[in-house]
């Protein structure tokens, strides 16, 4: 193979160029990405041969110094987007004065989960450096974060109300932050945290660098990039709509009150494997759960509702395979590494197309197979129309099973009248105290 310098001189084109190109034709190494010798180590132990296409974008221009705003979604290889390139630099330039360390790269994250994932990654990446992570998040004791912190950490990643909650208390000093990320900065925004991000913000100093990444780019996150950030420099990796071909799309057409008995009889007979079942409300997943569950089913369960030690637990439970099937809303999963699945269950169709797309590209990743099973109700039917459109694809309907749907069958209406369609006592306790939370 030929080296990269001899390639830049044979070309007679400058190191930018040269960054360019590669990215265009692809063959970029990490090496190319001028990142030093401990942190290709760890990415090599992790087992990546090349960047992802927002890697490529993305780090040449964090080293650079530069604030960017990154239009990408989770499995794109976004955390190493950032967490490498700034390694990189907190390693480069360290402080000669051993004295206490110094919080100088701060991420911030809407979840819980999305928190402990980015510090998992921080910590795989930063293996051969002597440079320390933690992570702090709501909904589970302050005591033993006060302690890690006082310690030293170089990197802090946070969710916003116990970062400020930290500030307060004076545990945190944020006047040393260099580079300042938000992460999924559209559900930081969905779910009221804009007046703790600017908070932040502004407790950390004048002159640093902002990344900010964010699955879409909507209005409120374009005004929020406008008042923060500093001239700051665009990556795009486009939102796919298209579904890769390696998952076997198939839909089934269903009364809504059959939907459970379908399930379980697909469970039964079709369905194998590691298993995610979206559902739109929580509720649904609960009941649903319910279901399985006495039904001897492996199951658990992600929703808003649940405290943090029960969803890390779940999560936990999914990913070490002690159990098979995880029932969640699209909220709840968002963000979240969870990938490699036999099957993406629709139970309820979602009603934004793009949804469909992002559900089940966790299946078949990384040139496997998989498959997604969608249950379609009446009132649904629409729904299959618009996803349909988007992935320019007709999805193959299964007749053949215990529950089919009269094909003249009208939207379901509840008709009691001057009754609500929902149960007496359908929200949870929990749900009714927690209204900012809505996934
Ligand atoms: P993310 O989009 O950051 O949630 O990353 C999704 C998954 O991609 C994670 O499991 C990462 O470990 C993995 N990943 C990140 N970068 C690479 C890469 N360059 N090559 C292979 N896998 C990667």
């Amino acid at each position: 193979m030929f080296s990269t310098k001899y390639l830049k001189n044979i070309l007679k084109i400058s190191h930018s160029t040269f960054m360019y190109l590669c990215s265009k034709l692809s063959f970029m190494s990490f090496k190319d990405l001028q990142l030093n010798r401990p942190i290709l180590r760890a990415v090599a132990e992790a087992g990546y041969d090349n960047p992802t296409l927002v890697q490529e974008k993305t780090i040449p221009l964090v080293l650079a110094k530069k604030d960017v705003i990154v239009s990408a979604q989770t499995g794109t290889g976004k955390t190493a987007a950032f967490a490498l390139p700034i390694l990189q630099q907190l390693f480069d330039k360290q402080d000669a004065s051993k004295r206490g360390k110094k919080i100088r790269a701060l991420v911030v994250s809407p979840t819980r989960e999305l928190a402990v994932q980015i510090d998992e990654n921080f910590q795989k990446y930063c293996t051969y450096t002597n440079l320390r992570t933690t992570v702090v998040f709501g909904g589970t004791s302050i005591e033993p974060q006060i302690d890690i912190l006082k310690k030293g950490v170089d990197i802090l990643i946070a969710t916003p109300g116990r970062l400020l909650d930290l500030h307060k208390q004076d545990v945190i000093n944020l006047d040393f932050i260099e580079t300042l990320v938000l992460d999924e900065a559209d559900l930081m925004l969905d779910m009221g945290f804009i007046d703790d991000v600017k908070k932040i913000e502004r407790l950390c100093p004048k002159e640093k660098q902002i990344l900010l990444f964010s699955a879409t780019i909507p209005y409120k996150v374009e005004q929020l990039a406008n008042t923060i950030l500093t001239n700051p420099e665009r990556v795009e990796v486009a939102a796919n709509s298209s579904t890769s071909i390696n998952v076997n799309q198939v839909l089934y057409y269903v009364p809504k009150k059959n939907k459970i008995e379908l399930c379980l009889h697909l469970l039964r007979n079709t369905i194998k494997g590691s298993i995610i079942i979206f559902r739109r409300t929580k509720f649904g997943v609960d009941k649903l759960e319910q279901t399985l569950l006495k039904n001897n089913y492996k199951v658990v369960s992600l929703h808003g509702d649940k405290t943090q030690n029960d969803r890390q637990a779940a999560l936990n439970q999914f990913k070490n395979k002690e159990v098979n099937i995880l029932i969640a809303t699209d909220v709840a999963a968002r963000g979240i590494d969870i990938d490699n699945l036999d099957a993406v269950v629709n139970f309820d169709l979602p009603n934004i197309p793009e949804t469909y797309v992002h559900r089940i590209g966790r299946t078949a990743r990384a040139g496997k197979t998989g498959t997604s099973y969608s249950l379609c109700s009446a009132d649904e039917k629409p729904y299959v129309a618009t996803i349909q459109q988007l992935i320019q694809l007709q999805i193959d309907v299964i007749e053949e099973h215990p529950y089919p749907l009269d094909p003249k069958a009208k939207k379901e209406i509840h008709k009691t009248p001057g009754k609500s369609k929902y149960k007496k006592g359908r929200k949870s306790e929990s749900s009714k105290k927690k209204k900012k939370r809505w996934y």
